[in-house]
């Protein structure tokens, strides 16, 4: 039996007739960019994030680049990000000209550890980049009063967590602004790249939409320097057709996450992912365990045809791009030890039974022999 990390072939299988027909249309249509599917899509998107103002754009990290730029975050600034993420998180400060200053990761959440973004906080720190990773909530009650208190901007790095929320609450609506990005793996993912962002604050919203336009708001108008930054009008609609089913993919996600722990929870050498309580919804982009032998591990479920996969293997403070700051791994060790032990096990909604049962049987396996 062969267990993948991913299989978006079983998803489309689901909706194929809806995705084929949305698809079809376009096409007679010919009308490839723009049109009224993309504003329908901003639309849509807001039944996933709330009441507010949706920008879509052409990826996940455009859409966070394009925040920075927007809130006039540039050479001289600083803005905190977690050192255990996606590149694209630190990567945004840097091509918007600020100084990345990377700040520790709680152990068991993976997300950004407060503790040590209050030793980071300098005069020149602008704005802390969240991430809800793997779609669990960062703690956000915490985030949102230390960025008050110091007169931050909160900007919530989404692109793993479309249908999480804290309190009842959507990430995403919590900070300034959020980010969000469709790349087909995540929650939400179209067919090519995609991503958006979300924020309350109207002037703030029409200057992203400005930025990612040519800085123009009317043709031929261009009011500021801006880019060419679009979610084309056939990602536009596979986005429409996959939202009202997002709900249910969670909810069947967080059923197998639910699984996995009553079938791993037995075994010491590892550390399971927390399942939520009242107060937080995971959405489960990934299931990220935390093992020392994770490498063993690893090639084990390899043989048994399970695929799994490593988010992240080298910490961002230790890539070669960011040797200039010289980082230690004294200076993060809680990142340093989960790019040795994390291994995300294959996650999602249309997993059958018997696989989970293969997953969980190979693991106790394996630390049994
Ligand atoms: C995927 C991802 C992004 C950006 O996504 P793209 O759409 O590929 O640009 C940003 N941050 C995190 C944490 C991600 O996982």
């Amino acid at each position: 039996m062969i267990v993948p990390m991913i299989d978006l072939h079983a998803q489309y299988q689901d909706i194929k007739k809806e995705i084929d027909a949305a698809i079809t249309q376009i096409l007679e249509e010919t009308s490839f960019i723009g049109g009224p599917e993309v504003r329908q899509f901003e639309e849509d998107f807001k039944t996933v994030v709330g009441a507010g103002h949706v920008i879509s754009c052409a990826n996940g990290t455009d859409s966070m680049e394009m925040t920075l730029k927007a809130l006039n975050i540039s050479a001289g600034d600083e803005v905190i990000v977690p050192a255990h993420t996606w590149i694209s998180t630190s990567e945004v400060v840097v091509t918007a000209g600020a100084v990345p200053v990377f700040a520790d990761v709680a152990f068991d959440s993976c997300c950004i550890s407060i503790e040590d973004i209050k030793k980071k906080i300098t005069t020149k720190t602008k704005a802390i980049i969240a991430v809800h990773l793997y779609g669990h909530p960062a703690d956000l009650d915490a985030l949102v009063q230390l960025s008050e208190e110091h007169n931050l901007h909160l900007i919530e790095d989404c692109a793993q967590a479309h249908g999480s929320t804290y309190k009842g609450q959507p990430v995403g609506s919590f900070g300034t602004a959020s980010s969000f990005s469709f790349y087909p793996g995540k929650n939400l993912g179209c067919y090519g790249d995609g991503g958006a962002v979300f924020t309350k604050d109207e002037q703030l919203a029409l200057k992203i939409r400005q930025l990612g336009n040519h800085g123009q708001l009317t043709k031929h108008d261009h009011r500021i320097h801006g880019r060419n930054s679009r979610l084309d009008t056939l990602q536009a609609r596979v986005l429409s057709v996959k939202i009202p089913y997002l709900k249910g993919w969670i909810e069947k996600k967080n059923e197998h996450a639910a699984y996995y722990h009553e079938g791993l929870k037995g075994i010491k050498e590892i550390d399971l992912p927390t399942l939520m309580g009242e107060n937080r919804y995971h959405s489960w982009h990934l299931y990220v365990l935390k093992t020392k032998k994770r490498d063993a591990l690893k090639a084990y479920l390899q043989e048994q045809d399970i695929q799994c996969g490593i988010h992240y293997p080298k910490a961002l403070p230790f890539q070669p791009c960011y040797s200039d700051f010289d980082h230690k791994k004294t200076d993060f060790p809680v990142a340093a030890r989960l790019q040795d032990e994390v291994l995300s096990l294959p996650m999602y909604a249309e997993l059958e039974k018997e696989q989970l049962d293969h997953v969980i049987s190979s693991i106790t396996t394996f630390f049994e022999r």
